[in-house]
């Protein structure tokens, strides 16, 4: 039998894990610019993390979770979110009872059982943070450029940032009747899972694709428009701050989130090079969560990215940073003595930082081994032949514009170093 991968879930490997290494990197410093703190949490989680928190009413819950029961007959659920898990480890933790607020992030595999497709694997990658302990709208504007700053970073220009408020439990209760009752007065044109999501969680409706509900969703009362004070002015403050930060946004009335927990600010991040499915991530306000778990009540803001959306995005964007990896020298040796001082070298150069490309075939001549530095790419060509040997000399050749010099052969790690440091 021949065994291949469980359905939905890549194996990654070669040029393609060098680019996500790249990203990883650039996205890890971001992070930790903006003060965050990296958190991991485990695979695996009791069920009650998600299904009391996630809400049941949600796709996650419903039918996307890999379950599984342990030999000691626990119910366990391999994550499908951060949010949950993070807040489950918060409390453990009692890391809200610390000074705040407090950020945090995240990079991690998350599953889902769903039908796998481009940008939709069942095994995917999420980035997200969590700022926690801080109601204030500052607070959700700095998640947002946080964001933006991210994908900027990575290399992508071509996103949109969509901005909602989904109100709080003062408000939200009275817009929900107003939109049960007007969607109950359409309910004929509305497809089957809108439905049984008008009885549980009808802001979802917002989210269906079907054309029929969004056409009835077009003309429903908005929650923008039914917001009370308080929240419209955190709302209105989180739109002045980012215009103070520079920050591109547009008002989006249909962004409402999956899960029940969000207030107020809710969030999208869309790429138009993804296609139909064009989210890259999202995310709000949760000031609700915490009180799920419990004891707790603290306010928090967050969001996720899904790692492969955006990969995506950057292919079709071009970005540098898809370019493969290249040498920045290609040591050529002409003959066997010029080989074992280059092959010593190379590992010099190596133990510095310089990917240096050895050949080891040191009787290909020296118009190949050119030739072959040119095809790998390499930034310089450091040539050792009988006669440069003689003179403790090496000739280094800048591959693109084709200039070439001897220098003492002393001296090429310095040389390399100094010049590579200073590549863009
Ligand atoms: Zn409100
Ligand atoms: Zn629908």
């Amino acid at each position: 039998m021949e065994l291949k991968s469980v359905r939905g879930m890549d194996d990654l490997f070669g040029e393609e894990l060098l680019r996500w290494r790249r990203v990883e990197e650039i996205v890890r410093n971001v992070f930790s610019h903006f003060g965050f703190a990296e958190i991991r949490t485990p695979a695996l989680e009791k069920i009650e993390v998600f299904s009391r928190t996630v809400g049941d009413a949600t796709d996650i819950v419903e039918k996307q979770m890999y379950t599984l029961t342990d030999i000691s007959k626990e119910q366990l659920v391999l994550r499908p979110e951060g949010t949950a898990s993070f807040m489950r480890a918060v409390i453990e933790h009692q890391l809200h009872q610390l000074a705040g607020p407090q950020r945090f992030f995240y990079y991690l595999p998350m599953f889902r059982h769903e039908r796998p497709q481009k940008g939709r694997l069942r095994q995917f990658h999420q980035f997200g943070a969590e700022l926690i302990q801080d109601p204030s709208p500052e607070a959700d504007a700095e998640m947002i450029s946080l964001v933006d700053t991210l994908f900027r970073k990575v290399g992508l220009r071509e996103f949109r940032v969509r901005l909602n408020s989904v109100g709080c439990g003062t408000c939200r209760p009275a817009y929900r009747e107003l939109l049960v009752k007007y969607l109950k007065g359409h309910i004929d044109q509305l497809c089957e899972q809108c439905k049984l999501r008008l009885e549980r969680a009808p802001l979802r409706v917002f989210d269906c694709k079907n054309e029929s509900c969004k056409n009835i969703t077009a003309a429903a009362p908005l929650i923008a428009d039914n917001l009370c004070a308080a929240c419209s002015g955190h709302h209105r403050r989180v739109q002045g701050s980012l215009h103070a930060l520079r920050v591109p946004y547009e008002n989006d009335p249909t962004i409402v989130r999956g899960l029940d927990y969000y207030t107020r600010s809710a969030f999208e991040f869309t790429s138009s090079a993804l296609g139909s499915q064009d989210a890259l991530g999202g995310g709000g306000r949760y000031d609700g969560l915490s009180a799920q778990f419990g004891k707790a009540n603290f306010p928090g803001v967050g969001f996720a990215a899904g790692m492969e959306r955006v990969m995506i995005a950057l292919a079709a964007a071009g970005s540098s940073a898809m370019h493969e990896s290249k040498p920045s020298a290609f040591l050529a040796p002409l003959g066997e003595k010029a080989f074992e001082l280059l092959y010593k070298m190379s590992f010099e150069l190596k133990r510095a930082g310089v990917f240096a490309d050895l050949s080891y075939d040191r009787e290909k001549g020296l118009k190949n081994l050119l030739k072959a530095a040119d095809k790998r790419g390499a930034a310089w060509a450091v040539v050792v032949g009988d006669d440069e040997l003689a003179k403790g000399k090496a000739l280094i050749k800048e591959m693109k514009t084709g200039t070439q010099e001897e220098i003492p052969i002393s001296e090429i790690p310095t040389y390399l170093q100094t010049r590579i440091n200073r590549a863009p």
